[in-house]
């Protein structure tokens, strides 16, 4: 009986170690097949590489025109978020943005603490700065980003019901704060920090409270666009980015 048992065992044995070597090479081979399908086959398919390159708190005269000149040189469009009482001051530098193939949009009128403001006040406050930049531009911006990045419940309620998209952004620079950073670091920053589809947040103008001016993001942009286009990035607006009109219809 015991060698009649031995002449069935030795064969599954044996069945059972090449199954499961087969079986591994199979898995291998399938692992590695995932592996360079992708290498072979460009990670990021035509279309889906794209960044937004978003300046907050402006217009305000010279570093803006400054700004405007380094992206048109480079043929990039970027989106302007603007404060409504700076455009007041700077039509001209709005309307050259626009003019330019950039897109603007709704950072308030007065850049303030728009997250303690009730309902009434705060649509009070993005409607008064509609009413500027629609007086400059003749366009109504739909895309709303909030000063500091501080959104309440009531604000995304009013924006809801007033129908804004809002944006954030993927890659927060820290360009504004000239005490801690410098172009060198805006610069690592966005080339460690960006994906497809990123939203890079960066600033024009002067700082709202402490007027520094932007001279590390106006030193290190270009650094940035050479980087990003060598990177095979096409650079886009943020409408394309969050899919959502960038303006109101004009009646
Ligand atoms: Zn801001």
């Amino acid at each position: 009986m015991k060698i009649a048992s031995y002449i069935f065992v030795l064969p599954i044995a044996l069945f059972s170690v090449t199954l499961g070597i087969f079986l591994y090479y199979c898995y291998e081979v399938a692992l590695s097949a995932t592996y360079i399908v992708p290498a072979t086959v460009s990670p990021f398919p035509a279309g889906e590489r794209d960044v937004a390159l978003t300046f907050d708190d402006g217009p305000y005269g010279q570093p803006t025109e400054k700004l405007l000149t380094i992206l048109k040189n480079r043929h990039v469009p970027a989106t302007f978020f603007i404060v409504g009482k700076n455009v007041e001051k700077y039509p001209l530098e709005v309307r050259q943005e626009i003019a330019d193939g950039n897109l603007i949009a709704n950072h308030t009128y007065n850049h303030t603490h728009v997250a303690l403001l009730g309902a009434a006040s705060f649509k009070q406050n993005i409607a008064h700065a509609d009413a500027v930049i629609f007086k400059a531009t003749g366009l109504h911006p739909r895309i709303f980003r909030a000063p500091y990045g501080q959104i309440s419940p009531t604000m995304l309620a009013v924006l809801s019901q007033e129908g804004y998209a809002l944006a954030d952004w993927t890659v927060d620079t820290n360009d504004w704060n000239n005490d801690h950073t410098t172009s060198q670091g805006v610069i690592r920053v966005v080339t460690l920090g960006v994906r497809s589809d990123g939203i890079v947040l960066l600033h024009d103008g002067r700082d709202t409270q402490l007027g520094y001016p932007r001279d590390n993001m106006l030193q290190a942009l270009p650094s940035i666009i050479t980087h990003l286009k060598n990177k095979g990035y096409t650079f886009v607006t943020v409408d394309k980015i969050l899919h959502q009109q960038p303006y109101f219809p004009v009646n």
